[in-house]
């Protein structure tokens, strides 16, 4: 289901796509000339053949999860058994998606002597890796928190290429958790519990004062703002983006 109304819509067209955790696929779309956006807004991607439709429609809104200085769009979800996520899958390559203008003010925040606190819970990571990557890219002074939740570690999408940007920018620390350790057949050493905030304040020298984000299903979102506002976060600090139809 859409929530962003289409303002301009350009037709870009489907180069790859790629398996990036298990059931989540990542899209990459050429970027059309033109189109412009800032690290961490989304936007419409709207079939306009698909093999099959249904009542939620043709259209979803996806937050852009590549950078600015790439000439691709990539757009990454959580593959459920819905006809248009079914179609996504099944399209031949070159078929081309009408996008809409990228829309939000899910952005990093220009004082640069405040460090950013992202919070992402699963598929919440895509408005972040575009971000950091961008950050990186542009030698941003901000310095960056990444806490990544996940039940398990074949949950969790991009860990290598966010691990690599945390050796490349020494601004960027990355923190995952995986919450269901029980169910995966993978080792981890890092964090297994929910962010919280004894959680947090294992890794963040002072709650008060960074600029947070928080992206993900509605009840993590939820659940993370409580979290920070109990632990005297200004609202005015909190930013979040809920990944409704989770
Ligand atoms: C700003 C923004 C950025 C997003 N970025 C991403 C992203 O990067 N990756 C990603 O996978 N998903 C993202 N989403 C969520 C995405 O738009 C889809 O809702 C989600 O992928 C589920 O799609 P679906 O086809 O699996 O299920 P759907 O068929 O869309 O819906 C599943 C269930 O959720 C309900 N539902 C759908 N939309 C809403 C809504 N707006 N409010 C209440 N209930 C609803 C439906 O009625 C249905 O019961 C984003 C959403 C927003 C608003």
């Amino acid at each position: 289901m859409a929530t962003n109304a289409v303002l301009v819509a350009v037709q870009a067209r489907l180069m790859r796509r790629e398996e990036v955790a298990e059931g989540t696929m990542a899209f990459h779309f050429e970027k059309p000339s033109g189109f412009t956006f800032k690290a961490g807004q989304s936007a419409d991607v709207t079939l306009t053949d698909p093999p099959e439709t249904d009542t939620e429609g043709n259209t979803r809104t996806f937050s852009i999860a590549s950078p600015l200085f790439e000439n691709e769009l990539v757009f990454t979800t959580r593959m459920r058994d819905t006809a248009f996520k079914r179609s996504l899958k099944k399209v031949p390559l070159a078929t081309e998606v009408k996008i809409g203008s990228a829309t939000g003010s899910f952005t990093l925040h220009k004082n640069r002597a405040k460090p950013a606190v992202f919070l992402a819970g699963g598929i919440g990571i895509t408005p972040f890796l575009s971000i950091v990557r961008q950050a990186d890219h542009d030698r941003l002074p901000h310095k960056l928190y990444l806490f990544y939740s996940n039940r398990r570690p074949e949950d969790a999408a991009f860990l290598d290429t966010l691990r690599t940007l945390e050796k490349t920018n020494p601004n960027f620390r990355l923190i995952c958790t995986m919450t269901e350790m029980s169910k995966s057949k993978k080792g981890w050493k890092g964090e297994t519990v929910l962010i919280d905030k004894e959680m947090l304040s294992r890794h963040l020298a002072i709650l008060q004062g960074p600029i947070y984000y928080v992206a993900g299903p509605p009840t993590m979102v939820a659940a993370i703002r409580q979290t920070l506002v109990g632990a005297g976060v200004e609202e005015d600090d909190i930013r979040a983006e809920e990944f409704a139809g989770y």
